[in-house]
């Protein structure tokens, strides 16, 4: 909202005005219908989770430690719940020490506690393109200048990162931070392969880099594959963030950062500012559920579920798509990325494909420059398979009928989607 609609817009912060709901945002509020089948949310399955063992899990933090739960606890995060946390990230193989970690509120807040730590408005940051929205806000609230590197199906492409390290150095800046999401990328779908996570850490060092590695989606390999992290390549240029929500559940909302030990001082002294403490009754929960539930065999349950999802989400593709779509392939977690043909705008599509009952995110929201108008991401977590298949029969009839109408427009010479600035990318994750 502008000064016109808005009264106090004259007062809010510089990092505030910039901030906008977006249409798109209006539009995702339609996509709970039950008769559209939603691509959009990136929620995971938690129907898949013992709902059982999780009542008596929270039943029993409150009835033998209840004053304990209700009560604050210590910034940084229950030491008890840190060993539990170092043992995820050694399932890994992400080398830990429970005194390295601080525990956040979901990885969403470990990336705005690292942001607050280290950018000052327009301080250069360094993301892969496309990036996690939830990210991009992080970065917006501080007024970083994001600059993407370019993405293929080996995730970030290091070589397009090294030349852009050194037009940096050419224009006399320096990157704050260089934010990848190494595994399964949201919303790409794609990992970083093994030798460009070398190639990484090597030029982490000789760049003198500081890197954010988000890892949400590492454990959720389909073949249960494990790639190294930079984490372990080079410890001390990385800044880890992990996080329960889509292994356990994202409602206990707990995830931690893994930081060399200066940092990590700073981050607990900038979350005692925002919240004081993580909330003591979800670290007990959690504390509880990784000791006591079998919860390496839930997350291969996971796994399971979301593979039978990819296959039937690939198939249909495979059957439904018009020609000149194209669309990565995952090799775990559960987005899909799609590319379609110049003439087609996926922000303007939007509209029309909640008429065809199916929906999705459209791509500018995954970069800061306001490029990605002829991209979207499907997430296919939470239809069953035979949703999946009937929402991409809908979504392909709608875009082959797009581009019969791109051809009689434009014949050969449609026009690329154009870049639009600050679209607004709330409310989805
Ligand atoms: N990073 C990435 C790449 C994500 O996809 C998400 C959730 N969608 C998060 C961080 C934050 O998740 P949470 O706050 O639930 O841990």
């Amino acid at each position: 909202m502008r000064l016109d609609t808005d009264p106090y817009f004259s007062r809010y912060a510089a990092r505030v005005q910039g901030m906008n709901a977006s249409a798109i945002r209006a539009l995702f509020a339609l996509t709970a219908r039950p008769e559209i089948v939603s691509f959009a949310g990136g929620n995971p399955a938690v129907e898949a989770l013992d709902l059982e063992a999780a009542e008596h899990v929270a039943a029993a933090v409150i009835r033998e430690t209840g004053t304990v739960a209700l009560q604050y606890g210590i910034g940084q995060g229950r030491p008890e719940l840190r060993e539990q946390l170092v043992e995820v990230m050694a399932h890994e193989h992400v080398p830990a020490h429970a005194d390295d970690l601080v525990v956040t509120a979901g990885g969403q807040q470990a990336l705005e506690l690292i942001t607050k730590c280290f950018v000052d408005p327009g301080d250069v940051v360094i993301a892969e393109g496309p990036t996690y929205v939830g990210g991009l806000g992080a970065l917006a609230s501080h007024q970083a200048d994001v600059r993407h590197v370019p993405m293929d199906a080996t995730g970030m492409q290091v070589d397009a990162l090294d030349d852009l390290l050194g037009q940096l150095q050419a224009e006399g800046r320096r990157a704050k931070l260089v934010y990848t999401i190494p595994n399964h990328q949201n919303p790409a779908g794609v990992s970083l392969s093994v030798q460009r996570r070398h190639r990484l850490a090597e030029l982490a060092v000789e760049h003198d880099l500081l890197i954010l590695e988000d890892n949400p989606y590492g454990l959720l390999d389909f073949a249960g594959r494990i790639q190294p992290s930079i984490r372990e390549l080079v410890p001390d240029r990385v800044i880890y963030v992990g996080t329960v929500s889509k292994t356990f559940a994202p409602g206990v909302r707990t995830g931690w950062i893994a930081a060399p030990h200066p940092v990590r001082d700073k981050l607990v002294l900038l979350r005692e500012a925002a919240d004081l403490c993580p909330a003591t009754l979800t670290q007990m929960i959690v504390e509880r559920w990784l000791a006591s539930q079998p919860w390496r065999e839930q997350v291969k349950r996971f796994r399971g579920v979301y593979q039978e999802k990819a296959e039937a989400m690939l198939s249909a593709l495979d059957e439904h798509m018009p020609e000149g779509v194209s669309w990565t392939r995952p090799s775990g977690a559960f987005y899909i990325w799609m590319t379609v043909p110049d003439g087609i705008d996926t922000s303007d599509l939007l509209a029309k494909a909640i008429n065809h009952r199916v929906a999705y995110v459209p791509g500018r929201g995954f970069y800061a420059d306001g490029s990605g108008g002829n991209q979207l991401r499907l997430c296919f977590s939470q239809p069953s398979p035979e949703r999946i298949a009937e929402g991409v029969a809908r979504f392909g009839e709608l875009l082959q009928a797009e581009l019969e109408l791109v051809r009689a427009v434009y014949g050969a010479n449609a026009p690329a989607a154009a870049s639009r600035p600050n679209e607004g990318r709330g409310g989805v994750g």
